[in-house]
C-alpha cells in the first residue's frame, strides 16, 4: 500500500479525489502540498504530453520524478498514458474525480475557458478550481454561469494568491467600511529560476508595456531569457489587468476602477523582492477614512499562497456541490475551507 492509499483507507469520510491539470511549477507544488493532507488525495494528473490516473491515489513523488526526468506523467508505469489530448482523454476515461485544480497556462487568454467547455460537454459533474489571473479571462468564465449550472459543475474562479487569497482578504477588510475608496494589491514574488514557472513568467511578461498575451505566448525560451537578462531577472509590473477588480465588483464591494494590482517578480532569487500586501482604504459609517493592510509573511512562497487557497476553495466548492449548488463563484464571494 503506498502512502496515499494508506491515507485514504484511514479516513473515516472518503477523501476528496483531486485531479491536477497542468503539472508544471504549481501543479507539482499542489501534489506535494496534498501529500501532507488527509482530506484530499491526488488521483489524476495531466500535462501537455500525457496523464496518469489511479483510483486509489497516485504516488505523487513518483509523478514528480517522472515528470522531471522524462517530461510527462504519461510515462508513469502502469498508470500513465501518453497523448497530445491529455485533458480530453482523462475526462473521457474516468468520472471518478471529485474536483480538478486547473494549474494550466492560460495562454491564449481563452485556454482555461475552453477547458471548462470541454468539461461541460463531457457530462462530468464536480468542482473545478482555477488560479486564473486576467480580468477578461474571468469575464469569459462568468459568462458561462448558466451552462455550468446546467452541467452540474461548481466552478470556483480566481482562487490563487492574486486573484484569490488577497481578493478574499480585501472582501473581509471591506466589512469595516460604509464605502470602499481603494483596494491596492502589491505582490512580491521570488523564484530561483524562471523555468520552474514558465507560464507564470510568460503571462507576467504579457502585462509589460509593449507586450500582449499573444506576443508573450509566442516568445521562445531563448527570447524570454534574453529579456530577463536585460532586466537582471526582475519584472516590474504596474496597473495589471488582474481579475481582482471584476471579482470585487461582482461581489458588490466596489467598482473595478478602484482596484489596482502591481508587483515585482524576481526570477533569479527565491527571496521576495517586497512583501506582498493588500491595502483597503475606505470610509467608516462614522465618517473616518482609514486603511486596513494585510501582509503575507515573506517566508511564504508563491506556491504556498496559490495552492493552499486553491484547495481551500475546492473544499468549499465540494460542499456547495453536495448541496446541489452549481454555477460559478469567485474567491471574493465564498469563504475557503481549511483542508486538513
Ligand atoms: P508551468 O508553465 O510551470 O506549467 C504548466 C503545465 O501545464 C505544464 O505541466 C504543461 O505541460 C501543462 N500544459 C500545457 N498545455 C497543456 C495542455 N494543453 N494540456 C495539458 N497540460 C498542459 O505553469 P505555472 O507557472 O505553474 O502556472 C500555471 C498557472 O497558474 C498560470 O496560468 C499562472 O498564471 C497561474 N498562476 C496564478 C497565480 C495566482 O496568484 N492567481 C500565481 C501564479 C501562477
Amino acid at each position: 500500500m503506498n502512502p496515499e492509499q494508506a491515507k485514504s483507507s484511514l479516513n473515516i469520510s472518503p477523501a476528496i479525489r483531486v485531479g491536477v491539470l497542468g503539472f508544471g511549477g504549481l501543479g507539482q507544488a499542489a501534489a506535494k502540498l496534498l501529500a501532507g493532507k488527509q482530506e484530499m488525495i491526488v488521483v489524476a494528473a495531466a500535462d501537455q504530453k500525457g496523464y496518469a490516473y489511479a483510483a486509489e491515489g497516485l504516488n505523487t513523488k513518483e509523478c514528480i520524478a517522472i515528470y522531471q526526468s522524462q517530461g510527462s506523467v504519461g510515462y508513469l508505469e502502469p498508470v500513465g498514458n501518453l497523448t497530445n489530448h491529455s485533458i480530453q482523454d482523462l475526462i473521457e476515461s474516468t468520472q471518478a474525480v471529485d474536483g480538478y485544480f486547473l494549474a494550466l497556462p492560460n495562454l491564449p487568454n481563452d485556454f482555461i475557458p475552453n477547458v471548462a467547455k470541454q468539461f461541460i460537454k463531457s457530462g462530468w459533474r464536480g468542482v473545478l478550481v482555477d488560479a486564473i489571473k486576467r480580468t477578461t479571462a474571468v469575464e469569459q468564465l462568468l459568462a458561462m454561469k448558466e451552462e455550468l449550472q446546467a452541467a452540474g459543475i461548481t466552478y470556483m474562479t480566481g482562487c490563487g494568491a492574486t486573484p484569490g487569497l488577497l481578493t478574499a482578504a480585501a472582501a473581509i477588510a471591506a466589512q469595516s467600511y460604509a464605502e470602499i475608496h481603494q483596494v491596492e494589491i502589491t505582490f512580491g514574488v521570488g523564484i530561483a529560476n524562471w523555468e520552474a514557472y514558465r507560464a507564470t513568467v510568460r503571462e507576467d511578461i504579457g502585462h509589460m508595456p509593449g507586450y500582449t498575451v499573444e506576443t508573450a505566448r509566442a516568445m521562445t525560451d531563448a527570447e524570454v531569457e534574453a529579456l530577463l537578462d536585460k532586466t537582471n531577472g526582475v519584472l516590474t509590473l504596474e496597473n495589471m489587468e488582474h481579475a481582482d477588480d471584476v471579482m470585487l465588483e461582482v461581489a458588490g464591494i466596489c467598482d473595478r476602477d478602484r482596484v489596482t494590482v502591481g508587483g515585482v517578480v524576481d526570477t533569479r532569487n527565491p527571496k521576495k523582492p517586497l512583501s506582498t500586501n493588500v491595502k483597503v482604504t475606505g470610509r467608516t459609517f462614522e465618517g473616518k477614512i482609514s486603511t486596513h493592510t494585510f501582509t503575507l509573511g515573506d517566508e511564504t512562497s508563491m506556491a504556498a499562497n496559490v495552492c493552499g487557497p486553491a484547495f481551500g476553495y475546492l473544499k468549499a466548492g465540494k460542499q456547495l456541490h453536495q448541496r446541489g449548488i452549481y454555477g460559478i463563484f469567485t474567491a471574493a464571494e465564498i469563504m475557503p475551507q481549511f483542508v486538513r
